[in-house]
């Protein structure tokens, strides 16, 4: 066979060996220069997919089929460029699926990426978990390291306890030249600065030293920057000073990502698949993978009970939004006006009552990060409740209304 592309290489396992496909649906796959390449980050997977690769494959095929340690290769591209710290190829823009809820914040990665330092600085892109702010910040690194720029990636937490470190070895000097030498510093879940003082001191001094030197910085949070905790208002408006995106989902996004991740893992998009997968996972892309990944393994019939519970969040949530006069998505977004916060309170509320959703569920179905966001919420409701008698019955009326509905 004279080269190989995922697509004949898939087809031609197909035939041979079934395991072996399911084995490698745990590695990534690219293709390039006729060559298929399998990557993985778990040494243990690589050893036995090399060996059995060996054994099972025919001497036409073997040569095209290349399988890699994620980390070698990094090491390797990274000696290329100058410098391209925490970058990871599996990123990029070309395998992003943009969608209503994320072109805007797409759109304008792209262009920092062709003129880094040029136009937005910073760019802050802001939203949920999983919705894809690493998978941007990735790619505009892999795109400008690709071209010769010197980029760092880090997460605010790493950047914090890098600069604790240089600290405790007298090196803070050399950390501060280092940041001052890049051309891109892309800082990821700067959430993590809440409440780090000296981190958030330094980072200002390198903020600004960037800045004016026209280096192109770009910020990813959980929030938008005036939600930020314990963060100094003079980082807070240096963030606000640039551009600040969201990142959102929406029905046909998903719905476009989970067509797209069942051709990638070779699963037949049929209309029934796609449909249980809409219902029965989160709007997070991570999840959306997961249960994909899930499907390759097991089929199908493990879905089916979490998508009745789904369904209901889904429901109260109309209702409930519906009610006060909301959209679902409000309930969902992170909109924090007293209406859309006892109404989302109240939601919460009635999934515990009317479901068997576990409170970590709850949380996902309204994008929220962790469940103590759920329950608070329904404490807040509970106690209120007892003092205000119209509160307790609208909270009968719509346990009752929407029940009937479920
Ligand atoms: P976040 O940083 O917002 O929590 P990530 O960027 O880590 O989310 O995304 C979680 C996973 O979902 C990653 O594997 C990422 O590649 C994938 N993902 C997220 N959004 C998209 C998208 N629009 N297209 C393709 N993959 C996506
Ligand atoms: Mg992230």
């Amino acid at each position: 066979m004279e080269g190989a592309s995922i697509k004949t290489f898939l087809a031609y396992l197909e035939k041979i060996d079934k395991s072996l496909l399911r084995i490698l649906t745990n590695f990534r796959m690219e293709e390039r220069n006729g060559k298929v390449y399998l990557l993985t980050e778990d040494e243990t997977l690589k050893e036995k997919a090399e060996k059995l690769l060996l054994t099972k494959l025919g001497n036409g095929i073997k040569n095209s089929v290349v399988v890699v340690l994620e980390e070698e290769r990094q090491v390797k591209e990274n000696k290329e460029s100058k410098t391209a710290e925490g970058l990871s190829s599996r990123f990029s823009f070309q395998n992003f699926i943009v969608g209503e809820g994320n072109r805007l914040a797409y759109e304008v990665a792209l262009e920092v990426a062709k003129e880094p330092g040029k136009i937005y600085n910073p760019l802050f892109i802001y939203g949920s978990v999983g919705l894809g702010k690493t998978h941007l910040l990735q790619a505009i690194g892999n795109e400008c390291a690709r071209r010769g720029y010197s980029v760092v990636y880090k997460s605010a937490t790493d950047f914090s306890e890098e600069m604790v470190d240089s600290i405790k070895s007298g090196k803070i000097k050399e950390f501060r030249n280092r940041y001052r030498n890049i051309d891109l510093l892309l800082l990821d879940d700067v959430q993590f600065l809440s409440g780090k003082e000296r981190t958030q001191i330094e980072f200002f001094n390198i903020f600004n030293h960037m800045f004016l030197n026209e280096k192109q910085i770009v910020l990813a949070s959980d929030r938008h920057p005036k939600e930020l905790k314990d963060v100094s208002d003079r980082l807070v408006s240096r963030f606000e000073g640039g551009l600040v995106v969201e990142v959102c989902m929406d029905e046909i996004t998903k719905l476009e990502i989970i067509k797209r991740k069942l051709q990638e893992l070779r699963i037949e998009v049929q209309d029934k698949i796609v449909q249980l997968l809409m219902e029965s996972t989160s709007n997070n892309v991570r999840d959306i993978e997961g249960t994909i990944r899930s499907i390759k393994l097991k089929g199908t019939g493990h879905l089916k009970e979490k998508s009745l519970s789904k369904n209901d969040l889904e429901k109260i949530k109309l209702y409930t939004a519906l009610h006060f006069g909301l959209k679902p998505e409000d309930l969902v977004g992170n909109k924090r006006s007293k209406k859309v916060n006892k109404a989302r309170h109240i939601a919460f509320y009635l999934c515990k009552k009317l479901t068997d959703a576990s409170l970590i569920e709850i949380a996902r179905a309204f994008n929220r990060k962790d469940h103590s966001t759920v329950i608070y919420g329904i404490k807040k409701i509970e106690e209120e409740a007892k003092r205000d008698r119209k509160l307790s019955y609208i909270l009968s009326f719509l346990e009752k209304h929407i029940g009937d509905r479920l």
